[in-house]
């Protein structure tokens, strides 16, 4: 079975104390509800090492990570540098890294690469525009981001990557994927790496669907059987939603 996840991503917010109430309360979310998926919280690096010392029940996740190993890159943090305080991953390639900082599929591979070098789970997100969609090239602009970050693995490492399939014009605006055109793209998604690194690791990877899910429309996506989870961003701002979610994962 491969694992069933629920990923928080809160991007740019939280001040330190806001970031602690809500970290307390996930960990004693987890703590007490045994959830039946892996709970893993994308946070900014300024919180990490705190976040790892005083919150054992969660994943804890940077939201980037630097392609490069050490040296005159002012700004960066390397994967060495998390896996130093002992961080559990990083969330690579997310479509506002794309957008906002011009990262390449190159580059994002390169982070990935280097993430799995060091210890480090990425989830490596992929995903279309609204034009893209609408001009019905979704799935092949998904294969091109897929191969190029990720087919230069081995296959020993490509099992250690988390997919996160999330349409832009999804991200942050309300509008969700149907369940049907989630389940559609993931399971093409898993027949990529299929074909190139067989069905027996294909079936092992998690692909999680992000994308304005919430706590009512998160079943139906959830049931879908290539969807092993979500990333999630607005609602993983509170403890009612990011815990509805969850234990929408567990009741599935
Ligand atoms: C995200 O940031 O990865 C995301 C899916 O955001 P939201 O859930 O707010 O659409």
């Amino acid at each position: 079975m491969r694992k069933k996840i629920v990923a928080g991503n809160w991007k740019m917010n939280k001040t330190l104390s806001e970031a602690n109430t809500l970290l307390a309360e996930l960990d004693s979310y987890v703590k007490t509800n045994n959830p039946k998926c892996e709970v893993v919280v994308g946070i900014p690096y300024l919180y990490l090492a705190n976040a790892k010392e005083k919150y054992e029940n969660l994943n804890i996740y940077a939201e980037d990570v630097s392609e490069h190993q050490s040296g005159a890159y002012t700004g960066e943090i390397s994967a060495e540098m998390l896996k130093s305080i002992q961080v559990d991953g990083a969330i690579i390639g997310h479509s506002e890294r794309r957008q906002y900082h011009k990262e390449t599929d190159e580059q994002i591979g390169a982070k990935v690469k280097i993430a799995l070098e060091n210890g480090l789970t990425p989830i490596f997100c992929n995903g279309e525009l609204l034009e893209e969609r609408k001009s019905g090239k979704h799935f092949e602009v998904v294969k091109k981001q897929t191969e190029v970050a990720l087919f230069q693995l081995s296959p020993e490492e490509i099992k250690k990557v988390v997919i996160a399939y999330e349409p832009v014009w999804a991200i942050g605006t309300g509008e969700t994927a149907t369940p049907e055109q989630a389940q559609e793209i993931h399971a093409y998604i898993r027949s990529l790496i299929a074909e190139k690194y067989g069905k027996e690791i294909a079936d092992e990877i998690s692909i999680l669907y992000g994308g304005s899910v919430k706590p009512a429309n998160a079943k139906e996506i959830f049931s879908k059987p290539d969807v092993d989870g979500g990333l999630i961003g607005g609602a993983s701002l509170n403890i009612k939603d990011f815990g509805a979610l969850i234990q929408t994962y567990s009741d599935l």
